[in-house]
């Protein structure tokens, strides 16, 4: 179970996020939506914990994976080994298949500078899931893709969810992303930002308030 109350967050005198409230099962997927700026990534650093310093409480689980916008590598090891120096349980082995799941097996021994955006993004997700994850947390992980590999990345996303089970919250501002890949939407919208409810299409039985926008 995953709790998230968020009453308050302040960058000095600039007050970003306020009363934002909801709880998700682990394999529940949510999808925050809001405008550039609003707060979503503040909030997801809140949630991810990397950033402690705010009034309210968090419970979240403990194995925990993060993709950025930006992927975040190691940039003097090999492919193969941000996975395994990141996962040391992690024998070669599985993270050659963790590769071969995302499509770069082929890069294993080349260093991530050497990958495209695509490909660093594709190794991010390896790393993300090869930990087995009970929440993962995505901040915008398709912007600036051609359609075509952010269609092929969406995919991957959801059937590496599917096969792996864990609770995600996906940050982003596209909606059909939201759509595709969350049960859940919820929109920050203010300043201080708070936070909306919706429904996501199919979901007439969640069992917190909100409305059909899509049903
Ligand atoms: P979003 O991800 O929705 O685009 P952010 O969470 O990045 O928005 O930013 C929300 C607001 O918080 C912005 O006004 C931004 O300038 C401010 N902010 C974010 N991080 C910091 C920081 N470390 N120090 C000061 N202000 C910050
Ligand atoms: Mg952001």
């Amino acid at each position: 179970m995953i709790k998230i109350d968020v009453r308050r967050k302040a960058f000095g005198e600039e007050e970003v996020l306020r009363d934002i409230r909801f709880e998700m099962d682990v394999g529940e997927t949510v999808a925050i939506l809001g405008p550039s700026g609003i707060g979503k990534s503040t909030l997801l650093r809140l949630i991810a914990g990397i950033d402690p310093a705010f009034d309210g409480e968090i419970t979240r689980p403990e194995k925990i994976a993060m993709v950025f916008q930006e992927p975040v590598l190691l940039p003097w090891r090999s492919v193969v080994e941000n996975l395994t120096l990141v996962h040391p349980d992690l024998g070669t082995q599985a993270a050659l298949s963790a590769l071969e799941r995302t499509g770069i097996v082929d890069k294993a021994g080349l260093f991530p500078g050497q990958l495209s955006l695509g490909q660093q993004r594709r190794l991010a997700l390896a790393r993300a899931f090869a930990g087995r994850p009970e929440l993962l947390v995505m901040d915008e992980p398709y912007v600036s893709l051609d359609p075509t590999t952010a269609e092929e990345m969406l995919a991957l996303t959801e059937a590496l969810i599917a096969e792996t089970g864990p609770a995600v919250i996906l940050v982003t501002h596209s909606e059909a992303e939201a759509h595709r890949l969350a049960r859940r939407r919820l929109r920050l919208a203010g300043k201080p930002a708070t936070m909306v409810k919706e429904f996501a299409a199919g979901s007439a039985s969640a069992s917190w308030e909100g409305h059909h926008d899509r049903a």
